[in-house]
């Protein structure tokens, strides 16, 4: 039947790719909805057209039929385009779900969702797998798109990153062991309501009792997830598949046990990073032998060595793996040190939640913090209140500054700091001025990037270089 790709970012390009050869002669039967502004991809598409394929160009009329669409996660399935190829289409999938369909029926996958640590988690759990040799990859934001992955057949094992973008039009999507790691709220814009980006978060386990052995994991980070955990469990126990909470925060044991009604839990016991499943108890290693900052990387940790071990890791194996794992860049990376200030760059922590994350890390140390970038709009209340309570001082930037200003203002603590610079680079200089030997900095704007750069890794690219830059400068 008919097929069309929504969108030619990286992933309809991937899926385009894909389908070209499979069609061969047919290549009729496909059509490619390109957008305006990318020129290199138009290049792409006018080969396929002159292969055959009918590329329209900026267009938002669908004229179907069409047996499948495969939706790039760039469009929002309240914007018209998107309305109008469900009407057109059988199905609207996203690259994720195409990707799943195709792949081998004995393939494992693991996919990992939630509104912060995603990709840590990922690259974290695919490095798990790899460690007790397992052909596994990390797919969805690093490294190849699912498609692409598949299409190579090298791997036994998918790792996939899964936004809530592409969860929003999963429909069969089953992995076998799934991840929620938190949800708060973000991307609002393209979900219009927080209700809705929770209920695609929450889609990835919606498949799981068709799958055989599957774990669900879910981070019990708040109320509401440890509601769902429990509203889970007592819908589920019939539908038999396991769900396991997480919890790093506090050092939960029983008594996350006890809040989420379950066996199956995630948590530090002491000091020690333990997974109870299905009846085991795994005591993997002491939380000082990860080589990532910070109580969140704790869940992370716990999170991906889950997943691990219900896809048939051992535990042996998982505690070797998460000792030799080192932080990905943009997520607390440490970026030097000037004058004995030891500079941490956290560009990724594009939202509030995120900062909270990298304040908490460096607790009992009193950090200083670069705030701003694009506002996000969202209450700022818990980074004031964070931030008065953990950090030596807080330098706001970029086009957020004058919103943080204000938040910092009205309910500030007296011994907090608070400063201001224009852009990124002066924030840094006002940062250091206010730092003394043994102190910590950290580039964790609670914002995006665009104001300033193209992207958070530009940002943190610049970050990283203005502080070898200023190392230089004093001949360290
Ligand atoms: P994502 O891919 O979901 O954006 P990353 O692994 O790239 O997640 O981490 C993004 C930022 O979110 C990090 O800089 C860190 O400060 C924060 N973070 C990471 N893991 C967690 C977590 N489990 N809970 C809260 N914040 C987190």
């Amino acid at each position: 039947g008919r097929v069309a790709v929504l969108g030619l970012g990286k992933s309809g390009r991937a899926v385009a790719e894909y389908l070209v050869p499979l069609l061969g002669g047919r290549l009729d039967q496909l059509t490619v909805y390109a957008g305006p502004s990318n020129a290199d991809a138009q290049a792409w598409a006018e080969g396929v057209r002159r292969a055959g394929a009918q590329v329209l160009f900026d267009t938002e009329e669908v004229v179907g039929p069409f047996e499948l669409c495969i939706a790039s996660p760039g469009i929002s399935q309240f914007s018209p385009f998107y309305q109008a190829a469900k009407r057109a289409s059988g199905e609207v999938v996203s690259e994720v779900e195409f990707a799943w369909r195709e792949s081998r029926s004995d393939a494992v996958w693991v996919a990992v969702t939630g509104t912060n640590g995603k990709t840590t988690t990922t690259a974290l759990a695919c490095h798990l797998l790899q460690q007790a040799g397992l052909a596994a990859c990390a797919v969805g934001n690093i490294g190849d798109t699912c498609i692409q992955a598949v299409a190579s057949g090298r791997c036994s094992h998918y790792v996939a990153e899964v936004s809530s973008y592409q969860l929003a039009s999963t429909v069969n999507f089953a992995p076998n062991a799934a991840v929620v790691l938190n949800i708060t709220p973000d991307h609002l814009a393209w979900h219009r309501s927080h209700e809705a980006y929770a209920e695609a978060k929450w889609k990835l386990l919606a498949n799981l009792p068709s799958v055989e052995g599957a774990v669900a994991v879910i981070g019990a980070v708040n109320d509401e997830t440890r509601a769902k955990v429990r509203q889970l469990k007592a819908e589920g126990s019939a539908r038999g598949f396991s769900y396991v909470p997480i919890g790093a925060k506090g050092g939960l044991g029983q008594d996350m046990r006890k809040a989420c009604g379950s066996e199956n839990a995630a948590f530090l016991d002491g000091d020690v990073l333990t997974v109870a499943l299905d009846g085991a108890e795994h005591v993997l290693i002491p939380r000082n032998r990860l080589q990532l900052e910070g109580i969140h990387n704790c869940e992370n940790a716990l999170a991906a060595a889950t997943a691990a071990l219900a896809v048939g890791v051992s535990a042996q194996s998982v505690a070797a793996g998460l000792a030799t794992f080192t932080a990905l860049a943009h997520r607390i990376e440490p970026a030097g040190t000037v004058a004995g200030v030891a500079c941490f760059n956290d560009s990724k922590a594009t939202n509030v939640d995120a900062t909270l994350a990298a304040i908490g890390a460096f607790d009992p140390k009193r950090p200083v913090i670069l705030l701003g970038g694009r506002d996000k709009g969202t209450d700022l209340e818990p980074l004031v209140r964070a931030c008065n309570s953990h950090a030596k001082a807080v330098v706001c930037f970029g086009e957020a500054r004058e919103r943080f200003l204000e938040a910092f203002r009205v309910q500030g603590a007296a011994q907090l700091q608070v400063l201001e610079a224009p852009g990124m680079e002066a924030a840094l200089d006002a940062g250091l001025s206010a730092a003394v030997l043994g102190d910590v900095l950290v580039l964790s704007p609670a914002c995006a990037s665009f104001d300033e750069f193209s992207c958070f890794e530009e940002r943190g690219d610049v970050f990283k270089a203005l502080v070898a830059q200023r190392a230089a400068a004093r001949g360290e």
